[in-house]
């Protein structure tokens, strides 16, 4: 024999009930079944907001039951033919005015006792059953009604009664055995010993099938729900849960002590006391095989994983209860608990350190404040002379519960759960563990919850690793690195479990957001005006709001607002990619904010490409500095257009020419005397001073600039180019000049002893700045190591193409640190 439970929305329509008939046709051909069900989806609401309205002298109660009676009786007509349905709606009528009495008194006293409570709620189940059992009939199916009142016995604690089993299973066994046909049960509801009505709890018809089953020994307890079983993670939260095939009773119990709402928590313990196995089936998805809860359950075949699941309950406070008067004080925590015991707090949570200063519950938040006047009251005494200070409640909180029978005698599974939590920046405010090694609870920020889910969950269930990207700027260069990532994304995925997820990308007017990845091929389409956060800070405010974890914002701007905002993302833990020079060159204050944000972030800032684009600049230098060398000087030429007309120059062209040519191939920006300037290449010069450790603004780089002073005024494009063959000469007799000492010279940068200075310098022939060819950068690092041949990085300097494959690289470094 089997018991069957339906749940409420196993049951929520006609279509419903016709499904759950069938399951129940066809079990019966193998088993003999006991139907337990719930109330019909809602209707237990409604009915605890018809009486709270009453109570409080409004009338709306009226139209609830209403809305009751209109539910209840349109499923009745669909179900059954004309003549049968008048009967079965009399019936819910005849149902429904006894509950309107009862309502109609509350709103009279305006009073709503939890034994009243008791009384209204029930009728959910008992209108279930009655319409499931009648139907059954009208199938063939020989069934009887039964009201589990006659059953179930309880304590006279009407809203959250405790059962009296010994008793409980007399009655089950006597009224079962003269039986004929299939009991359909109601569910949640029970009698005090009086005969009054009471309820098991919220979500309680569970418990009274685990009752039965445990009572009657049956075969098995099938918990039919609208969910395919026990999950990972609760799968509106976590998308990659998944449903986990067999738990033992203590995980189903500490799983759904926590939050999970599959099973009340006390359905567990009749069936491992009666060594029956739960199974949780979906009966809007009856062929999946569900979860199975057994004493010892793992099959062979699945190696067991450390954590089994994790849940949550999104609302809770924590009380703080500290002093120094409570060290070493018998007695402190018993007056603690037994005084909220008597007022039937339920404490979910409780930690206390060694220390003995302090202990910490957490409790429900509509119970707080009652609580904290309990405590104050019994500890006033020591509150008066300061042995306690006062009580403290923290709101907005979440618990997390990580739940396992192996990660007992387990080594390292806190590790990884707090440098998981510690990587993503998730602060925990509280942790309980207790001895038997089954349940980590720990205490976060309510905004942190589902970001800790799924860190969690990926960190300890899944093989693959995600970084979710947010991406500023639609340029070339965030064009070539959604390209490349597009390109590499599946390579990624199975040569390194790690998936690259742009879930964000904007540029100053349009965006365009997806958590679960904006296809990095069509993207454009995807973009669209956001009226409500437009610029760069709407952009930072929903990526914050997000609150992804693995989250990295990468920076393909060149705008300064943008770089302003990396201190704040490093602070809030999000880690930085950047392509864009204004950060790290930008003033001394922000240069300093950004260095400080990142000692205090657990996230990580790379730039990379601010320097040379994809080369190898930072890393070496940071590497050179981390290993123990001595820099002696940086040289370097980290201008692709200058070093091009630099080359040329050296072949023996003319000046002006070459700047023009370098013009009409695209080498240069659209006003070559941008270029010409040498503003860029001293911020590369800037960030290479500063990455030494100088304090430097960029005034102190001596920048000389090739735009001639006679040339400086305002004037078009191309009457400057006509003009500056003037300077023709001038460059020809400084290389006839430089050639006759072994020298040539070069536009190139040069940092020794803290001072920075760029221009036309004179380099010696065999100097690999010398042999520079097209528009390559090189920089030469001389050091302590390498100080008779210098260390040299040599290479194309610029461009979409690599500077997104150095952009990539960086988020794939941060990805391996958070992954
Ligand atoms: N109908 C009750 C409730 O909604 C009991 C149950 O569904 O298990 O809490
Ligand atoms: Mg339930």
């Amino acid at each position: 024999m089997k018991i069957y439970k339906f749940g409420g929305t196993s049951l929520g329509s006609a279509g419903r009930i016709r499904k759950v008939t069938d399951i129940i046709s066809s079990a019966l051909q193998e088993d003999e079944l006991i139907i337990v069900v719930s109330a019909i989806h809602r209707v237990t609401d409604l009915l605890l907001e018809a009486a709270t309205k009453a109570c409080s002298g409004d009338e709306g109660y009226r139209n609830i039951l209403g809305e009751l009676e209109q539910l209840h009786t349109a499923i009745a007509g669909e179900l059954f033919s004309i003549e049968r349905s008048e009967e079965v709606k009399q019936s819910i009528h005849a149902d429904l005015s006894e509950l309107g009495d009862i309502i109609h008194g509350v709103y009279l006293l305006r009073e709503l006792s939890d034994r009243s409570l008791a009384l209204v709620l029930g009728f959910g189940e008992r209108l279930s059953a009655r319409l499931v059992s009648s139907f059954l009939q009208l199938n063939r199916i020989p069934s009887v009604y039964l009201d589990a009142r006659e059953l179930i016995v309880t304590d006279a604690n009407y809203a959250d009664a405790r059962v009296e089993t010994a008793e409980t299973e007399k009655r089950i066994k006597k009224r079962l055995s003269v039986i004929d046909g299939v009991p359909v049960v109601t569910g949640f509801i029970a009698s005090a010993p009086d005969g009054t009505a009471t309820t098991l709890g919220r979500g309680g018809s569970d418990y009274t099938a685990s009752l039965l089953g445990a009572a009657l020994g049956a075969s098995e307890i099938w918990i039919w729900t609208d969910v395919d079983g026990f999950f990972s993670a609760d799968p509106k939260r976590v998308k990659d849960a998944r449903v986990l095939p067999f738990i033992s009773y203590a995980e189903a119990m500490e799983l759904s002590h926590a939050g999970a709402k599959v099973l009340h928590p006390l359905a567990v313990q009749p069936a491992l006391k009666a060594g029956i196995p739960l199974l949780i089936k979906n009966s809007f998805n009856p062929e999946v095989p569900g979860t199975r809860i057994e004493p010892c359950p793992r099959q062979p075949e699945i190696p067991a994983l450390p954590v089994t699941g994790l849940t949550s309950i999104n609302k809770i406070i924590l009380l703080n209860m500290s002093g120094s008067g409570m060290v070493g004080v018998p007695g402190i925590a018993s007056r603690l608990f037994s005084r909220l015991a008597r007022h039937r707090i339920n404490i979910i949570f409780i930690s206390q350190a060694s220390s003995e200063q302090s202990i910490t519950l957490a409790i429900n938040p509509l119970q707080a404040a009652k609580a904290k006047k309990i405590l104050e009251e019994e500890f006033s005494s020591e509150i008066a002379s300061r042995q306690i200070d006062p009580i403290s409640i923290r709101r907005n909180l979440a618990m997390i519960a990580v739940v396992g029978n192996n990660m007992s005698g387990h080594p390292g599974v806190s590790a990884q759960l707090f440098e998981t939590l510690g990587k993503n920046g998730i602060n925990v405010i509280a942790v309980a563990q207790g001895a038997n090694e089954m349940n980590i609870s720990l205490v976060v920020d309510s905004h942190d919850e589902d970001k800790a889910l799924n860190s969690i969950h990926e960190s300890f269930f899944l093989s693959q690793g995600k970084v979710h990207l947010f991406i500023a700027g639609t340029g070339n260069i965030a064009k070539s690195l959604l390209r490349q990532i597009s390109a590499h994304r599946v390579n990624l995925q199975q040569d390194h479990d790690l998936d690259v997820i742009v879930c964000g990308l904007a540029n100053t007017r349009r965006m365009a957001m997806d958590d679960k990845g904006i296809d990095p091929q069509n993207w454009e389409e995807t973009l669209a005006v956001r009226s409500e956060h437009t610029g760069i800070q709407g952009y930072l405010q929903l990526l914050r709001e997000r609150n992804l974890h693995n989250t990295i914002f990468v920076d393909c701007t060149a705008s300064a607002e943008v770089a302003a905002s990396y201190p704040e993302l490093l602070l809030d833990n999000i880690s930085v990619v950047t392509a864009n020079k204004l950060g790290m060159a930008g003033p001394w204050p922000l240069y300093r904010q950004i260095r400080e944000a990142q000692r205090k972030s657990n996230a990580r800032f790379l730039y990379e490409t601010n320097v040379g684009a994809g080369l190898p600049i930072i890393n070496t230098l940071n590497d050179l500095k981390n290993s123990g060398d001595k820099i002696i000087s940086i040289e370097g030429v980290l201008s692709g257009t200058l070093s091009f007309i630099f080359n040329e120059l050296r072949k023996g062209g003319r000046f002006s020419d070459i700047v023009r040519q370098a013009k009409d191939a695209g080498y240069t920006e659209p006003d070559p005397r941008d270029d010409l300037s040498g503003a860029d290449f001293a911020r590369k010069f800037l960030i290479l001073g500063r990455e030494l450790g100088f304090t430097l603004e960029y005034a102190d780089i001596v920048c000389e600039s090739l735009v001639p002073e006679e040339l400086q005024g305002e004037m078009p494009v191309a009457e400057f180019l006509n003009r500056l063959s003037a300077v023709d000469g001038w460059y020809a007799a400084e290389i006839e000049k430089a050639a006759k000492e072994g020298m040539t010279i070069a536009y190139a940068g040069e940092i020794c002893n803290g001072k920075a200075s760029i221009g036309v310098k004179r380099v010696p022939v065999s100097s690999p700045i010398a042999g520079l060819n097209g528009s390559e950068n090189i920089v030469v690092f001389t050091t302590e190591r390498y100080r008779k041949t210098p260390l040299v990085v040599r290479g194309p300097g610029a461009g979409g193409e690599v500077t997104a494959g150095g952009v990539f690289a960086d988020i794939l470094r941060i990805a391996s640190y958070l992954v």
